[in-house]
């Protein structure tokens, strides 16, 4: 089995699974350079909910969790197929964590395919997502994280799809491909974590600016999966691709011995929908 990298994603819009731009051009060039993986595990921040669980389907739904957005994003089916004794072997592997097997009620959400069909559009690599915990603080999600680390050795794929920065009550529509002060100081520091001291990652809570750039932890919580498996290797992440939209969104990406040259595209981000359609808190994007 090759050894796998690991990946956290900032996803955005649901809009971006439609599109090409700079950030879904090096989502797909991560699928092209990666080793085929038996299986991708992903931790999205659209399942959060009150207990730790993986999917065990053998067929996942496409969920389109989300409103206001055009058609076209609702006729997005992703059909790759689950994988009941991967979801099993997770939950032993993590053990004395509690990890059960969801085997009908959630699916593929968003935050899983807005990204899978740019890495792996032809849906055929088994996926499991693994839900957050919402009563558990961030170090033991670093903890979990560190706790999947052998599954790198066996094949599979770990995904983290959230955003660093992700305040949808604070979005500004002028600012398409730019953040707010406040969000680079926040992204800054979170860059400066996992490029350096990976294991600190909880120590962002403490930051400034924590507070505007997670006022609520579902999309950042990801990103400390990739911190607690880059922990367990004693490696740093590196940037595959950064950037901002709408002011309070952050694009940036992080790898763990992932391929990923640098794209030169400039390409802002997908659209959120039309806010004088649809209160920003109802896009949960
Ligand atoms: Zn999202």
């Amino acid at each position: 089995m090759p050894r796998m990298p690991a990946i956290f994603v900032g996803h955005g819009s649901p809009m971006n699974a439609l599109e090409a731009n700079r950030y879904t051009r090096t989502w797909a060039t991560i699928g092209t350079t990666s080793p085929r993986p038996r299986a991708i595990l992903v931790v999205s921040a659209h399942w959060y909910i009150n207990y730790a669980a993986v999917t065990g389907m053998p067929r996942p739904r496409t969920i389109h969790d989300f409103f206001g957005f055009p058609k076209a994003l609702f006729d997005i089916d992703y059909p790759a197929p689950g994988d009941a004794s991967f979801a099993e072997e997770v939950a032993e592997l993590v053990k004395p964590t509690r990890v059960g097997v969801d085997r009908d009620s959630w699916g593929i959400d968003h935050g899983t395919w807005s990204v899978l069909v740019h890495m792996f559009p032809k849906a055929d690599v088994p996926v499991v997502q693994l839900s957050i915990d919402a009563r558990r603080p961030f170090d033991w999600h670093v903890a979990l994280g560190a706790k999947l680390a052998p599954l790198r050795e066996r094949g599979v794929l770990v995904v983290g799809s959230g955003n660093v920065v992700h305040n949808l009550g604070a979005i500004d529509w002028s600012r398409t491909d730019e953040g707010f002060d406040w969000a680079h100081r926040f992204d800054d520091a979170a860059r400066e974590v996992m490029t350096e001291r990976p294991a600190d990652v909880a120590s962002l809570q403490s930051h400034a600016d924590f507070r505007r750039a997670v006022p609520t932890p579902d999309h950042f919580v990801p990103l400390l999966y990739l911190a607690g498996l880059a922990t367990a290797d004693d490696r740093r992440a590196q940037v595959l691709v950064d950037g901002y939209a709408y002011g309070s969104l952050s694009m940036t990406c992080y790898g763990l011995e992932a391929e990923c040259p640098k794209t030169t595209d400039e390409s802002p981000s997908a659209a959120l929908p039309d806010p004088s359609t649809i209160p920003a808190e109802d896009t949960n994007a």
